[in-house]
């Protein structure tokens, strides 16, 4: 299968790429009004109908018109869908941010710059900014490993998806993990821990203090309150979205070195669920669970690795041994009333996500100490 890896790098702009994005947002604006009065969805239509208007206006490659009409669909279907939902007011969309798409044909890439062709026999050049990451990205592409698809440029960042063809191998041994509000803890079949402790729940609760002060304080000056509310949601994003990244990425290392299948909390509609107790729905809540998860999933498969999900139901609540009731039995413990088995509770958690992947079977169980593979991920606080 194909996986697809999207790397930032960033760049200085020149006044030559800032009027080719601002080019580029009259060409996309050109086509949303186009498609909007004639009422057209269709992508092939509307490039037929609008090529020669474009050609009229403008003398760029003509790969950009494609793009742009690309671009203006995908806006307008955006906005039709917000506007079903009745959250729109404008009448018309319009694009108002910098940013433009380009195919393999439109640029070519260097791995530290790229050349974007502007029109025919004219291009443009651009250094880019790497760090390490980037650096282990250009070498495998340098390698032949890997391929680019379209690039994203805005006006301080360009995204280069970088693609690879793997072949999701059979693993030996797999490992379920488990999230919970202050660590993630992965059990393997071979069997091996692994425990991320993380500031997740510190993070949650700043931002959830800040969000209260700043409620009281709407009643005298909402739009004070209004904009420190936006600037705060920014700022916890910002930080949840690079904590999920830190994890995910120390998780995949751990796998990739033990070749490791990945098994997963299946948790989709698992918040509509009314079955639901209240409890799991504040955990989920609490982290941003299918974040880390599709981070995770993305990172693995790119290193050719599988992962499943299983029904996460009575994971936390039942013995992984006999398949009793469990219990509370001191801090983060639990204790089978049948059988006597006691262990940590994430463990248990993750030991009973493994056995519902049928492909582990009665997988041996792990020590019950936390020995191995204790790592501690800290995001910005
Ligand atoms: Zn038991």
């Amino acid at each position: 299968m194909e996986v697809v890896l999207s790397v930032p790098f960033s760049y200085n702009i020149s006044d030559e790429v800032r009027r080719l994005l601002e080019d580029f947002r009259d060409m996309v604006n050109f086509c949303i009004d186009y498609a909007f009065k004639n009422q057209i969805t269709s992508y092939a239509k509307l490039r037929k109908d609008i090529y020669g208007k474009w050609k009229n206006r403008w003398d760029y490659s003509t790969h950009y018109c494609h793009s742009a009409c690309k671009i203006a669909l995908a806006i307008l279907k955006n906005w039709r869908r917000r506007m079903k939902k009745g959250g729109v007011r404008c009448e018309k969309p319009v694009a108002r941010k910098l940013f433009m798409q380009l195919d393999p044909q439109l640029y070519k890439f260097y791995g530290d710059r790229i050349r974007i062709s502007v029109k025919p026999r004219q291009f443009l050049f651009i250094d880019l900014k790497f760090g390490e990451y980037q650096r282990r990205f250009i070498e495998a592409w340098m390698r032949g490993e890997l391929k680019t698809g379209e690039i994203t440029i805005n006006e301080s960042k360009i995204v280069v998806p970088f693609k690879k063809y793997v072949d999701l191998s059979n693993p030996s041994d797999w490992i379920a993990i488990d999230v919970n509000e202050s660590n993630v803890t992965g059990v393997s079949t071979n069997p091996h821990l692994l425990r991320i402790d993380t500031n997740m729940r510190e993070i949650k609760s700043v931002y959830f203090e800040k969000r209260r002060r700043i409620q009281r304080l709407s009643k005298h000056r909402p739009l004070t309150a209004m904009r420190l509310l936006k600037k705060y949601s920014k700022r916890e994003r910002n930080r949840v979205k690079d904590l999920c990244h830190k994890v995910s990425k120390r998780i995949v290392e751990f796998v990739v070195k033990y070749n490791f299948g990945i098994i997963m909390e299946n948790l989709k509609g698992i918040r509509k669920s009314i079955h639901y107790n209240r409890i799991l729905n504040r955990r989920l809540h609490s982290w941003n669970f299918r974040m880390l998860q599709f981070y995770i999933e993305y990172k693995a498969k790119f290193n050719g690795l599988p992962v499943e999900y299983v029904n996460p139901k009575h994971t936390s609540s039942l013995c992984p041994i006999c398949g009793g009731k469990l219990a509370p039995n001191g801090h983060r413990l639990l204790r089978c009333d049948a059988c006597g088995y006691k262990a940590d509770r994430d463990i248990i958690a993750a030991v009973n996500l493994l056995r519902r992947n049928p492909r582990c079977g009665e997988s041996p169980l792990p020590p019950k100490a936390l020995n191995e593979s204790l790592i501690e991920v800290r995001g910005k606080g």
